[in-house]
């Protein structure tokens, strides 16, 4: 893992810029894009929840008579059990290829079934935008930085809780959207303190 450090906003940035040039060759503005960035925009927060939930947080399995922990997993159990360290908040670069290359291009590639070719670039660049959002704003909340906002006073105490109350719930980053749909936003008084919130290990 990276801190918020150049290479980071570089590989997120060439991205967010190579596919907006691409959408500017293609051309032919329309209706239709607005149409993809919605799609995006109403996908993100839930695929946002699900990396978090399947992917970051998934247990060590048994694979062929080996235990086998994804590199993501180790990484993001690395950031609970040291949420101080900003060294260790933000995608490696090769987790945020991953997510740039691999995870955006198959969430929007449903939509090149109904829709032309620039609108699909067009909801990939709205995916990058949103990816930037998410390692700036997740980066933001473990400084010192106070709160001044309503949103992002709820964005804040959402993820802390996820880092000091209990791992299982609060899994939202730039928004709370996929837990309050997915059962995971609570009222913290109703949500015991959970004595692996750092480890990650099993109960
Ligand atoms: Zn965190
Ligand atoms: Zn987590």
């Amino acid at each position: 893992m990276s801190a918020w450090t150049g290479s980071e906003v570089k590989t997120i940035g060439a991205a967010i810029a190579g596919a907006l040039v691409a959408r500017l060759i293609i051309g032919e503005f329309g209706w239709r894009d607005l149409v993809a960035v919605a799609f995006m925009t109403v996908v993100y927060p839930f695929g946002e929840w699900a990396i978090h939930v399947q992917l970051l947080h998934l247990k060590p399995f048994r694979w062929r008579g080996r235990t086998v922990e994804l590199p993501t997993a180790a990484a993001h159990r690395e950031h609970q059990e040291h949420p101080e360290r900003l060294d260790l908040v933000n995608f490696s670069p090769r987790e945020a290829l991953a997510i740039l290359c691999l995870a955006v291009p198959v969430t929007a590639a449903p939509l090149a079934l109904v829709l032309p070719l620039g609108p699909v670039v067009s909801a990939v660049v709205t995916a990058y935008v949103l990816v930037g959002a998410y390692e700036w704003t997740h980066f933001l909340i473990h400084t010192a930085h106070r709160p001044r906002s309503r949103y992002y006073r709820s964005i804040w105490r959402n993820h802390r809780l996820h880092h000091f109350k209990n791992e299982h719930f609060w899994h939202g980053i730039t928004n709370t959207l996929g837990d309050r749909a997915l059962g995971t936003y609570k009222d913290q008084r109703e949500v015991r303190r959970s004595e692996t919130a750092r480890t990650l290990q099993p109960d």
